[in-house]
């Protein structure tokens, strides 16, 4: 009977322990499984976690885009990137610059820039004589006059350098005749880069542009275009190359200076919509000037 008891008294001891062990399970594994339920939210827990840099890095990632697009002074906040920005203003600076005109178009667009007070640079030519008065027009309203050379035949002013600077000095006497001074500040037709050159004269653009030097002329060619010349047929296509290029050239931190045509309508209609968009994003548009900014490419021939 003892030894039964004893048996039974184990068994029940046996099972106590049993049960316990169970609970003990249950309990562990639901601790356990709370714990993990408690890392689902640990999505957030990341960013929980390390909330303030959360915080901190949205508006650091939000002023980026705002940065090229909007004012930095909307946010106060100094985030490093738009301290570096505020110290570097010449990525907020536009030289709007038209060449090959004046043309139809023109009128239309001193309209609009007197409208929307803007200063641009005109890069002229004698390509339509009928509208050579508008040269005139354009320096009455402020604008900066710059030499294009009076054909654009590329034959013909890239024949040899004495043809170049023949050209180049008939516009000039246009120039001066229109707007009574002289101008020092020249773009090459097709860019001081232009390889189109070379079928008449090889390295003519190395000479012409170390002659510039002597001369005290200032050659100019652009960071951003609109490609109104190339495959840009509407005024939206004008206006978002425009918008795009000068986003890249501030990011370099680089004033941009837009190659754009008045001979082509859907430039001159991009302009109110372009000007609008520059303005509200804080850009401030300049004049080009023989002494100020320039811009060269890489001379190929
Ligand atoms: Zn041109």
């Amino acid at each position: 009977m003892n030894t039964s008891q004893n048996h039974f008294g184990r068994r029940i001891a046996a099972a106590v322990l049993l049960i316990a062990l169970l609970l003990a399970a249950v309990i562990v594994s639901l601790v356990v499984s709370t714990k993990d339920f408690r890392k689902e939210p640990a999505y957030a827990k990341p960013a929980t976690s390390t909330t303030q840099p959360a915080t901190t890095a949205k508006p650091a990632a939000e002023p980026k885009e705002a940065k090229s697009s909007n004012s930095e002074k909307a946010d106060g906040k100094p985030a490093p990137d738009s301290k570096t920005e505020q110290n570097e203003p010449d990525g907020k600076v536009i030289y709007l610059t038209f060449d090959d005109g004046p043309g139809p178009y023109t009128a239309k667009l001193l309209k609009i820039l007197k409208k929307y007070d803007v200063p641009a640079t005109f890069f002229v030519t004698n390509q339509f004589p009928e509208y050579q008065d508008l040269i005139g027009e354009e320096a009455k309203d402020g604008h900066a006059i710059a030499n294009h050379v009076y054909s654009h035949t590329y034959s013909r002013i890239y024949a040899d350098p004495h043809a170049f600077w023949t050209y180049y000095n008939k516009m000039n006497k246009v120039i001066e005749k229109q707007t009574g001074y002289k101008t020092y500040l020249l773009r090459f037709p097709g860019g001081s880069s232009n390889t189109v050159s070379r079928y008449f004269e090889t390295g003519i653009m190395k000479a012409l542009s170390k002659e510039c030097k002597k001369r005290g002329i200032t050659y100019v060619d652009w960071n951003v275009d609109c490609n109104d010349a190339g495959g840009a047929n509407t005024s939206d296509a004008v206006y978002y190359n425009l918008i795009n290029g000068v986003q890249q050239m501030t990011r370099e931190k680089q004033p941009s200076v837009l190659l754009c045509h008045d001979i082509h309508p859907q430039t001159v209609n991009a302009m109110p919509r372009f000007i609008k968009w520059a303005r509200s994003h804080g850009y401030t548009f300049e004049l080009l000037s023989p002494n100020g900014f320039t811009v060269h490419m890489e001379i190929a021939n």
